[in-house]
Parts: C-alpha cells; structure tokens; sequence
C-alpha cells in the first residue's frame, strides 16, 4: 500500500533510486562506526557533494544543483527512513539558505559553491548554555572594531558542531534586549584564533551526530562576514527562514515513520509466538492498522506544506503545526513500532531501536514543540 507523493515525477523518481543506493551503500555500512565515534567525518561531505546530493535547491549560479524543495526532500527522506541521524546536511542546507536569501552577491559566490561541493560543512549556531527558546536572551556578543568583529561568548547543543567549518552564527551586535539588537555573522572556522570546539555531547540518541559546545574568546572575523548589508536585522532574518526549517524536521519525522513502520511490517510476518507470526494476532493487526493511519496522515500533511513551500505560500504557524504534530506522531507512532518488536526493539542493532532513540530530539529542538503551539495560538 504504497503512497506516492502528488509532487514526485520522473526525475525525482531517478533521483530518489540514485540517492537510496548511494545511503544503502555507502552510509548504512558506515553507521556503526559513525555512532561509536560520533561523528561522520569529513569524506562522506566531499562525496555527497560530488554526487550533487548537498545544496539541491540553490541555484546553479552559485554551484547548487538549481532544483527546488523536493530535491532536498527526496535527499532527506532516504537518509531518515534508514535512520542516517549523523548527516546533519538539514542543518547544512539551513545554513545555506540563510546565505542564499539574506546574503549580498559577493557573500553567495564566497559560500555557496563550497556549502555545495561539501568543502564547507555549515552549522547554525543559535543556542546557548543559558537559554535555547528565549534567543533573545543571548549573551554572545560581536563587537565592531574598524575592520572585524570581535567575538566574545560560547554556544551549545550545535548540530554538526565539530565539523563544521562554516558557522551562522547569531550574536548580539548591540547589547539591548530588542529586535534590532542581533545579527548574522558567517564565521569560517578553519585555523581561525580563539575559536574552539569544546566536548561532543554524550546523547540519548543521534549518536553519529557531532553535537558540540563551541567557543570564541576574542575571535576576529572581517566585517564583511555581516550576513546582509546592515546590522540588527539577526531576528528578522532568522524569522524569515523559519517555515523552511520546520518543514525540514517534519520532512525527516514523517520520513522516519515510514522506515519504521516497514521495518516493523517486515519483522511481525517473520517473528513468531504462540506458533503463528506476530502478524496473525488481532492486536498486531490492528496497531498496524493505527500506524499507517497515522503515518498517512503525516505526510499528506508534510505534502501539503511541501507544495505550499514551492508556491512561497507556507506561513510560519502551518509550519509549526506541521513540526509539532508530525514529530510528535512520530514519537507515537515509533514507540509503538519498538513494542511489536519485543526486546529486539531495545537493541540498538534493531533499526527500530535507532530510529526510536533518535526521534526523541525531534519534539525538542528546531524550536520546542510548546514554542510551536505559543506561535499557532496567537493566530487564532
Ligand atoms: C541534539 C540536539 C541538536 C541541536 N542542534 C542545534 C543546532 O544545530 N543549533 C542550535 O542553535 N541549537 C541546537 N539545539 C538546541 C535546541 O534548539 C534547544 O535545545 C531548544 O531550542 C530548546 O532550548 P533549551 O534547551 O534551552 O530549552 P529551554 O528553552 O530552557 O526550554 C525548556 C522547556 O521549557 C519550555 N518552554 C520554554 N519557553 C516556553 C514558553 N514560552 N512557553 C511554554 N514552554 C516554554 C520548552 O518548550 C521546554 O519544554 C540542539 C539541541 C539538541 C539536543
């Protein structure tokens, strides 16, 4: 009972087999390593850019791939359903967007091509020890002083942060508390003085994840790394952007629903009990039943949001509708998955087990679940 999306054609039905034999060859393998060492290294970058898998919907003038929000979905939706967590190329295409929509032209040519390529690995880095919801409470602070910005101040929880070597990094440029208070400021990281990445954190889940604390004491970056052409417009930017990365994390969890839910399929036809498979009981049988509900409902939901995305027409609170209920239901929907599975289900060499373990982040970051609901309220 296979749902095809309404926005898949040809093209990305080439696309979407080309991606899936490249992860099933090249990344699943990979993926016990990755989560014992928490990181995925660099050379994965450098190959999924030459295949023209990162940056798929920046336009070719600036070295993407010069297609649109389903390239990127297909790219997702291949990683997430095997449970590849540690490829945060979410976070990397955020990072490009940020530069692709509020850059200035020579800002897109100095980054782009090399986001693309995977020479860059990007990071957004917004969250702080003292505060993730409440950004305006940052305490990193750029200070202008002729030429550069003098950076003072650490981050926390940084997806991708030990990689990265091209952080959007979000500071206080005025010290006040208001909008106009924050900026932007792309920071290369290579060999740059007084940055430095502390520990990679010890997860519940993600665990080829390179999640990271990052620091700067008296980092100097040229002035023109000013995302944009003024200071104060951070909050503004970074509200802008914010439909495209919700619909990333709901693309992710609906995505993963349906890895899990076939994964789940497989097992109860092969597992027996009571001399029958799992899958004759009447409990089995209608659980599934839920779950595919559920994971139907997800994505022509996630669908929807796709195809308003391309028309330019989805509003921040579908988005957060959008992120808050499907990664919510993909919660649901796992844990429910790793229960017809017995104890295999607690076994990290399950699948299951992975995806169950790494779904629970979902609800949390990209803006809390709750923080979702406060922005769809005050539209009501
Ligand atoms: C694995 C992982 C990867 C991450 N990746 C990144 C990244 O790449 N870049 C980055 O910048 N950050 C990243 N984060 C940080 C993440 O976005 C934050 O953890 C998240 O925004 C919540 O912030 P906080 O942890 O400070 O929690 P808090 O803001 O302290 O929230 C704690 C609780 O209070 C609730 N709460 C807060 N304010 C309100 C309110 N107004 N109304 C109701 N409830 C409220 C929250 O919903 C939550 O339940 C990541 C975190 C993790 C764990």
């Amino acid at each position: 009972m296979t749902h095809i999306s309404n926005w898949m054609d040809d093209e990305l039905t080439a696309l979407r087999d080309t991606v899936a034999r490249f992860v099933e060859a090249e990344m699943v393998p990979q993926d016990a390593l990755w989560r014992a060492q928490h990181h995925v290294g660099r050379e994965i970058w450098r190959q999924m850019g030459e295949l023209g898998f990162l940056c798929l919907d920046v336009p070719a003038e600036y070295g993407g791939v010069g297609g649109d929000f389903r390239h990127e979905a297909v790219v997702y939706e291949e990683l997430s359903r095997r449970g590849i967590s540690g490829f945060g190329n979410g976070v990397h295409s955020m990072c490009s967007h940020y530069v692709l929509n509020h850059g200035t032209e020579a800002q897109k040519h100095r980054w782009l091509p090399r986001l693309a390529s995977g020479e860059l690995i990007g990071a957004i880095a917004m969250t702080e020890p003292s505060g993730g919801s409440d950004l305006k409470g940052i305490r990193t602070r750029a200070a202008r002083e002729g030429g550069v910005y003098r950076i003072n101040g650490s981050k926390i929880f940084i997806t991708n942060g030990s990689l990265a070597s091209l952080l959007m990094l979000v500071v206080k440029t005025a010290p006040e508390a208001h909008k106009g208070s924050m900026s932007l400021i792309m920071v290369e990281t290579e060999a740059l003085a007084g940055y430095r990445v502390g520990r990679v954190l010890d997860k519940m889940g993600m665990h080829a994840q390179d999640t990271a604390e990052l620091f700067f004491d008296d980092v100097r970056v040229p002035v023109d790394c000013l995302l944009g052409d003024a200071e104060g417009l951070g909050m503004h930017q970074l509200m802008a952007d914010l439909p495209y990365e919700r619909l990333v994390v709901a693309v992710g969890g609906v995505a993963s629903m349906e890895g899990g839910l076939e994964a789940t399929l497989t097992y109860v036809k092969e597992r027996k009990a009571f001399g029958r498979p799992l899958a004759d009981f009447q409990n089995t049988k209608f659980k599934l039943a839920e779950l595919a509900s559920l994971t139907r409902i997800a994505r022509v939901f996630v669908d929807d949001c796709i195809d308003k995305l391309l028309k330019g027409t989805l509003d921040g609170e579908t988005a957060a509708m959008a992120k808050w209920w499907v990664t919510d239901t993909q919660q649901q929907v796992l844990d429910e998955c790793v229960q017809l599975h017995g104890g295999y289900g607690y076994m990290t060499e399950y699948l299951i087990c992975r995806l169950f373990a790494d779904s629970r982040i979902q609800r949390i970051y990209g803006g809390t679940n709750e923080i979702m609901k406060e922005i769809i309220s005050r539209s009501l």
